[in-house]
């Protein structure tokens, strides 16, 4: 049984322990988190551990060993979140008003965290093992570089499956997209803008290549549709270039943001705009090594996880929804793996990095509550209800 006076104030600690992103920056951003998450945990019975993955920036992760040892389901959320420049109110007070909790986290993704850190302890408290163990991975930098989950990743271990904590106001979300960031240079030669014939103009040479980006590439993009996801896109996000009004420009950046569908090869779609642009005719066209390459998911929707956690959506009174949805996750990364791995949390994505950020209590409540019958009842295999 979840009890909801203990999720809000489950909740209402995490949020009151601030874990921005620092973004490359040097700061133990979700280590004070971390710490609280695992001696939560340990205090009721189920063993957890930090382990560094940037400095002073460590990962939880909790084993709740089952019937069957040999066998685990993964449980995954992060524990950053994105800045609270701009935000309304105190970002840090995790003030409850009706059904709402608010505050920055609160719905990304520490809703998730608290769904799943509840259910663990729900299943710690009883006499009898779930049928399979449980691993609980709290991971930081996923609002950035996914590094904490990627650090985990590298000690292989195998998994039946995975659930991914995110805001999906309890929908399976089954598929997302990934992407591909990337910068584009263009060189020239500096000179005084009264004689640019002695120079050679950067920006001038980049407005070809945003020419061929826009006539070329793009159409190519928007042509390409997945039925969960929609359509890839690719967005032209940051321009830089010149140093002076009377100084004819000998450098120009372009950022390019392209979310890639299902089944196309991250790595792959990097190495042809590079080949394409760098070989466009007016030439002294870079295209540097990528910011980020990130895989999309994509998960069969009849495998048994995700029949069985949609058997207790269906428990908990709701009609369970498969979706697909744009933004990144860290599932992607755990689905590369070979794990089928469904994204699933409380709380709707329209509230997350915003201005004003809140959680549904009572999806909060059942979101636990559901994660718990999942826990309860999976083996691995077999299809439940
Ligand atoms: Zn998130």
């Amino acid at each position: 049984m979840i009890d909801r006076a203990a999720a809000v104030g489950l909740l209402q600690s995490l949020v009151r322990i601030p874990s921005v992103n620092p973004r490359g920056e040097d700061s133990p951003a979700e280590r004070d988190v971390a710490t609280f998450v695992a001696d939560w945990l340990n205090r009721r019975g189920v063993p957890a551990e930090t382990r560094e993955v940037l400095p002073g920036r460590p990962n939880v992760t909790a084993i709740l060993e089952g019937m069957d040892t040999s066998r685990s389901l993964l449980l995954e959320a992060h524990l950053d979140t994105v800045e609270v420049a701009g935000m309304v109110g105190d970002p840090f007070d995790g003030r409850v008003e009706g059904n709402r909790l608010y505050g920055r986290g609160s719905c990304d993704t520490k809703g998730s965290l608290a769904a799943f850190m509840l259910a663990v302890a729900d299943l710690a408290a009883r006499e009898s093992k779930p049928p399979i163990s449980i691993t609980l991975v709290c991971a930081v930098d996923e609002e950035h570089l996914f590094k904490g989950i990627l650090s985990f990743l590298e000690e292989k271990r195998p998994f039946v499956a995975a659930i991914v904590g995110e805001p999906t106001g309890l929908d399976l979300v089954v598929a997302h997209k990934g992407m591909v960031r990337f910068r584009v240079v263009t060189a020239g030669k500096a000179a005084h803008s009264s004689m640019p014939w002695d120079g050679d103009n950067a920006i001038e040479r980049m407005v070809d290549v945003v020419g061929h980006i826009r006539g070329t590439l793009m159409p190519e993009v928007a042509r390409m549709s997945h039925p969960l996801v929609g359509p890839a896109t690719m967005a032209i996000t940051l321009i830089q270039g010149g140093t002076a009004i009377n100084v004819v420009p000998d450098r120009c950046s372009i950022d390019v943001d392209r979310r890639t569908l299902p089944g196309e090869d991250p790595e792959a779609i990097w190495r042809r705009y590079k080949q394409d642009l760098e070989a466009l005719p007016q030439g002294h066209v870079e295209v540097v090594e990528p910011l980020l390459l990130d895989h999309a998911m994509e998960t069969d929707p009849e495998s048994p996880v995700v029949r069985a956690l949609a058997a207790e959506v269906r428990r908990s009174g709701r009609e369970p929804r498969i979706a697909g949805v744009n933004y990144g996750t860290d599932g992607s990364k755990i689905a590369l793996g070979g794990t089928p791995t469904v994204v699933f949390g409380p709380g709707s994505i329209q509230q997350a990095h915003q201005a004003v950020e809140f959680i549904n209590l009572e999806e909060l409540v059942a979101a636990s509550t559901i994660v718990a019958g999942l826990l309860e009842r999976f083996d691995g295999t077999e299809v439940v209800g």
